[in-house]
């Protein structure tokens, strides 16, 4: 049987991040995607001209409707906008209804949109952190939640010990905005070892997406059963090929290309 994966994230019209992006990885990678939707964007290459929250209820309904029925072998999610809609999804993590869960804990988007209150920083790392399979933060929402900074190797060490402390099983720790950066690597810490992920720097500004597309590919991979390690792995072989494959479309960052 095919196996199933849900992402609970806001909607980008421009297809390049959010739902679209998780949809469209699910796919590629063999399993079946549902969707809950936090919030629609109104958004283009260039950026967000407009930001609309679903109702609670609305977001609450759509991920009972997907788990009554449906099920799921993993869940991401991604721009969850509030503290409300935080809580609601992190209800359904209580009950144990969101396996081999992964959070992105999407905060700002990269034309500078917000998509988390910053007021819900807090509910995120308390509430929804302690559930997660994995988190994978990027450095400057790393910086954000841990207040650490430094780019060397011995901190960035020090950020993943940190991140991990708020209760998820793992943290993969994203050096991809890492400014001078020749090579780009991530971390993968889960309290015992740490794991590095280490490709060459790809220079385009088509990158709209890697976020969401990174996590989205570690859930489909966890879906099917890989190990945390394995399933990370695959994924940034994934991720990396999507950027290198990434579209000019629009006037701006163009999206990543969606495809194995
Ligand atoms: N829009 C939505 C709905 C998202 O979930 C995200 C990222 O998670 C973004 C936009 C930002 O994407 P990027 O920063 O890659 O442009």
């Amino acid at each position: 049987m095919m196996k199933t994966a849900l992402t609970i994230a806001g909607s980008d019209s421009g297809g390049g991040a959010g739902i679209q992006a998780d949809l469209k990885t699910f796919q590629e990678l063999g399993v079946f995607g549902t969707s809950a939707i936090t919030a629609l964007t109104a958004q283009n290459t260039v950026g967000v001209q407009g930001v609309f929250p679903a109702s609670t209820e609305a977001l609450e309904a759509q991920i009972t409707s997907v788990l009554d029925d449906i099920g799921a072998d993993s869940v991401k999610t991604g721009m969850l906008f509030d503290s409300e809609r935080i809580e609601i999804t992190a209800s359904f993590a209580e009950k144990g209804r969101l396996p081999a869960l992964v959070v992105d804990p999407v905060m700002v988007s990269t034309t500078g949109a917000e998509l988390l209150k910053e007021e819900a920083r807090s509910t995120m790392t308390e509430k929804l952190f302690p559930h997660a399979s994995l988190i994978t933060p990027n450095i400057p929402e790393a910086e954000m939640i841990t207040g650490m900074s430094g780019s060397s190797l011995q901190i960035r060490k020090e950020m993943a010990r940190e991140l991990l402390k708020y209760g998820s099983e793992a943290v993969l720790l994203k050096g991809g905005h890492e400014p001078d950066a020749a090579t780009i690597t991530d971390i993968l810490f889960d309290g015992a070892e740490f794991h590095y992920l280490s490709v060459e720097k790809i220079e385009t500004k088509h990158t709209h997406g890697t976020g969401c597309t990174y996590a989205a590919a570690v859930a489909a991979f966890l879906a099917q059963s890989k190990s945390m390690k394995d399933a990370v792995f695959a994924a940034k072989q994934f991720i990396h090929q999507a950027i290198l494959h990434a579209h000019s479309v629009g006037e701006g960052a163009g999206p990543v290309h969606h495809a194995a």
